[in-house]
């Protein structure tokens, strides 16, 4: 086991602001909503050394819990998944889109009684965190809980198992016709696109 010690919630805002990872503006959602913020947590995976004191402080709740494999959607589960296996010395696994469906790919494997950790980086409305939910339980797998970097569900999201963000964060999102944003002339920006590549939260 590495000697990094997981950080704590103010250390990790601190690193939320310095990687960028928070950004205040206008944003278009994927979901048509808009917003004033806007999260882009490979910013801040993209370096090892927050990367894993980070994830570190997810695995914390979850240590003695025996967990054999850790597992996150792809894409923004998957560096969470790797360093968050790390820190339980559990095994890594990640979950993908084939055709829309939420798959294991590449051999990657649940075997029945297994004990499995399911890791996200922001969980928004934790569509995709219960997709990988039910692949584990297909599997036969035993469901720990949860963890991922952010909450931004407003404490919505449930999965009936315990669920422990590193940090809550609430952030406001407005349909076009009732966006205060628009109505002060400031363009949406569409995070995504080519201007400002990444994935949408
Ligand atoms: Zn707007």
């Amino acid at each position: 086991m590495s000697t990094v010690q997981p950080i704590s919630v103010e250390e990790g805002m601190n690193i939320l602001e310095k990687t960028g990872v928070l950004r205040k503006g206008h944003f278009l959602l994927t979901s048509g909503l808009h917003s004033d913020q806007y999260l882009q947590c490979a910013l801040l995976l993209q370096y090892p050394q927050y990367a894993e004191p980070v994830c570190r402080a997810l695995a914390a709740p979850f240590a003695d819990q025996r967990v054999d494999v850790v597992i996150g959607p792809a894409l923004g589960g998957i560096v969470v998944a790797y360093e968050t296996a790390r820190a339980l010395g559990a095994r890594y696994i990640h979950a993908e889109r084939e055709e829309g469906v939420m798959t294991l790919r590449r051999g990657f494997a649940i075997q029945p009684g297994e004990r499995v950790l399911v890791v996200e980086d922001v969980v928004t409305t934790g569509g995709s965190v219960k997709e990988v939910i039910h692949l584990v339980k297909q599997a036969g797998g035993e469901l720990v809980g949860v963890a991922s970097i952010v909450d931004r569900s407003g404490g919505r999201a449930d999965f009936g198992v315990p669920f422990r963000p590193f940090i809550r964060l609430n952030v406001a999102t407005y349909t076009p016709e009732d966006c205060p944003l628009c109505r002060t002339g400031l363009p949406a920006e569409k995070p995504g696109s080519r201007k400002s590549p990444g994935k949408q939260h």
